[in-house]
């Protein structure tokens, strides 16, 4: 598909997309880097001490970022807008999803367990430096190759309740349930970190918080993206991607977050 008849200026909108995504991630690691300063230092502070230069250069360029996907955000239809949850959305509600997204987790993971290999000798090598062997030794993966998953059976009442910003499944690179990791394509470095920091997130707060964390900040920020789990997964695989990475634990970082009440 061309985004023009012409011949002469075909730029596909598969290519577009892949550079919004590329665009959206680094977005969303400046969204994360900004985020820490915020828990760490006071605006006053910032305003007072900061290097007048680089704060320039920072308010300048988030006002022309804002700037310009607003003007885009103006062109969507109306009926595509994003809308809150509806205002009856309740704790019960909440409970409900709580259980239907753990039960999903749990269910897709038998189901891809059997179709599911361990991780390869050079993948587990790439991998140890930030996550430890026992992990890289237990987690199975699933390469799919276009067959995408799905999306759940419950998003259609979810919609209902007012939630147009869930998660595109199929459209995702790759799904974490549990130990078993399951990509839409094939496996891609960048993409097997960002599933094995869920694989780590999992573990570390037990499938019950791990949910229950996950669907109560969806439920706040309505952007999956914006989820804390979620945020820190694209925080640390934005580390993971720079050229020149020290090694670092994954565990560590997610035990760290957990202690401090970040998720
Ligand atoms: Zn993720």
């Amino acid at each position: 598909m061309y985004l023009t008849e012409n011949p002469e200026d075909r730029i596909s909108i598969v290519q577009m997309n892949s550079e919004l995504q590329r665009a959206q991630l680094e977005l969303i690691s400046a969204h994360c880097a900004t985020h820490e300063l915020r828990l760490r230092f006071s605006t006053e502070n910032l305003a007072r001490y900061g290097r007048r230069d680089v704060l320039r250069k920072s308010i300048e360029t988030a006002s022309a970022l804002s700037d310009y996907y607003s003007s885009i955000e103006q062109q969507i239809p109306a009926e595509e807008a994003v809308s809150a949850p509806a205002a009856g959305l309740n704790e019960n509600h909440t409970l409900q999803a709580i259980e239907c997204v753990s039960s999903y987790l749990r269910e897709q993971r038998e189901r891809y367990l059997p179709l599911a290999a361990p991780l390869s000798k050079q993948h587990q090598a790439r991998m140890c430096p930030y996550f430890s062997a026992a992990l890289l030794y237990q987690v199975k993966v699933v390469e799919r190759h276009g067959a995408r998953i799905p999306n759940p059976p419950f998003y259609a009442e979810a919609k209902a309740l007012g939630f147009v910003s869930l998660p595109d499944i199929p459209h995702m690179n790759s799904l974490t349930f549990l130990d078993v990791l399951v990509f839409n394509e094939g496996l891609m470095e960048r993409s097997l970190f960002h599933a094995l920091v869920h694989a780590v997130q999992s573990q570390v707060l037990g499938l019950e918080r791990y949910t229950e964390l996950f669907v109560r900040s969806f439920v706040n920020t309505r952007y999956h993206f914006l989820v804390p789990l979620e945020a820190h997964a694209f925080f640390l695989e934005s580390k993971f991607a720079l050229p020149v990475v020290e090694k670092f634990s994954v565990e560590d970082q997610v035990r760290l977050w957990a202690e401090q009440n970040r998720y």
